[in-house]
């Protein structure tokens, strides 16, 4: 056994108190072996000046939409979709998914982020990506039928479903996969009655988007004369493992299904003030027991992919939505961004105690806007960004050290970024 002791820091224990000590890692195994005084280790992480987090987790992610970033603003969903964003899409090439993959690991990496789950194209090239940057990670590729004949929408959700059998418990195990119709409204009734129940068989979760703007709860309410969930649950979607993004238009039976069910929310709620989708009734999901945690989408609706960032979204819209100040409290949305996505997702993280799986990050607090010392809790809600981020460590193995990533080459992962993007824009536009 070899181990790693991250000395000299406080520490954010799972009942959200936090503790002067040192943090032993088992490296092997990848988990805490202990947490307590004077723990020395093979390897050493000077945490002195800083507190000691689990890894937060992001619920829900396009990671390879940072090509993307900054490319289309200032839209609702519907066109900055159909306009900007599909089309372009339509010109990624696998090669773009894998540099577009490994920069926006490079930037969790750096925002003290170690798990996620992501729906998107080209998964080899993610997984491929995950693998070497060392993150954990619930991976699927996106399914859309509405714009394909029978035989390519059947193909679609085929690949979806293979993606899923293939990678689950790739990476030593830090892949895991779902199976993913990227919605309610664009995936039909017939593939979702075909595919959902061989999900199942297969033992993966099914993830979607679901209830995110007004136009995806009318056409379903129309058509089927039920609310989104409802037609969800009638297709066998909503069960305990299974996961949807945003939730933001959810009337009371909704609430009630989701909890009942134990299926999780990922609430995003930059994404959703940027595209102006509406507020998600985080508080409403939390008093009745939903499982809800917190993702920041694609860096294109965002347009960062720091957790930290996405905290203080949650607590500030959250508590404007509910018009309560107490609502989605400095320790709701510390939970929400580590164990509440991360059960929310099915991934066994999230928590920092002994026996733990060993995924953290390591934030510098002597700076100025972190000062004083009167609540870490807040200072992690309200105050922190991503720059405050020291060392991060995922499964035992230090991702970065003093802001240095050691498993991808940053200023090359930047560079080969900022050519294909450029290259991208450039075919969109012939
Ligand atoms: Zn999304």
């Amino acid at each position: 056994m070899t181990t790693l002791s991250i000395t000299g820091g406080r520490v954010l224990l799972s009942d959200l108190t936090i503790a002067r000590a040192d943090v032993l890692v088992d490296r092997d195994e990848g988990t805490v072996l202990e947490i307590g005084s004077d723990l020395a280790g093979d390897e050493t992480l000077d945490a002195s000046g800083s507190l000691v987090t689990p890894g937060f987790v992001n619920g829900h992610c396009h990671v390879a939409m940072t090509l993307l970033r900054g490319y289309a603003d200032d839209k609702p969903l519907e066109s900055w979709l159909r306009e900007d964003i599909w089309p372009a899409e339509a010109e990624l090439t696998a090669e773009d998914v894998r540099v577009g993959a490994e920069l926006g690991l490079l930037e969790m990496i750096k925002s003290g982020t170690t798990a996620f789950a992501d729906m998107y194209y080209e998964v080899p090239e993610i997984a491929a990506a995950v693998e070497k940057a060392g993150l954990r990670a619930r991976l699927g590729h996106g399914v859309v039928t509405v714009v394909k004949d029978d035989e390519g929408a059947r193909a679609d959700a085929r690949t979806s479903l293979e993606i899923a059998t293939e990678y689950d418990g790739g990476a030593d195990g830090r892949i895991s996969t779902a199976f993913m119709p990227h919605s309610l409204t664009t995936v039909g009734g017939e593939y979702l009655e075909e595919f959902v129940p061989k999900a199942r068989e297969a033992g993966v979760p099914v993830h979607y988007h679901a209830n995110e703007t007004r136009d995806e709860v009318e056409p379903i309410v129309e058509e089927h004369g039920v609310r989104p969930l409802a037609y969800a649950a009638e297709k066998g979607m909503l069960e305990t493992e299974d996961f949807v993004a945003h939730g933001v238009h959810l009337d009371e039976s909704e609430i009630d299904l989701l909890a009942e069910c134990g299926t999780g929310v990922i609430h995003c709620p930059a994404s959703n003030m940027k595209l102006a989708s509406g507020m998600a009734p985080v508080q409403r999901m939390l008093e009745a027991g939903v499982d809800v945690g917190l993702g920041t989408d694609g860096a294109a609706s965002n347009n960062d992919l720091s957790m930290l960032d996405e905290a203080r979204d949650a607590a500030m819209v959250g508590k404007l939505a509910a018009e309560d100040a107490s609502a989605v409290s400095a320790e709701a949305v510390v939970e929400l961004m580590t164990s509440g996505s991360a059960e929310a997702i099915g991934l066994d993280v999230g928590r920092l105690e002994e026996g733990a799986a060993a995924d953290l990050a390591v934030i510098d607090v002597e700076r100025p806007h972190l000062t004083p010392h009167h609540d870490l809790v807040s200072h992690l809600a309200y105050a922190a960004a991503a720059a405050d981020v020291r060392h991060t460590v995922c499964d035992g193995r230090v991702l970065m050290r003093d802001r240095r990533v050691l498993t991808l080459d940053e200023t090359d992962v930047i560079d080969r970024a900022n050519e294909a993007a450029q290259a991208l824009v450039a075919r969109v536009g012939e």
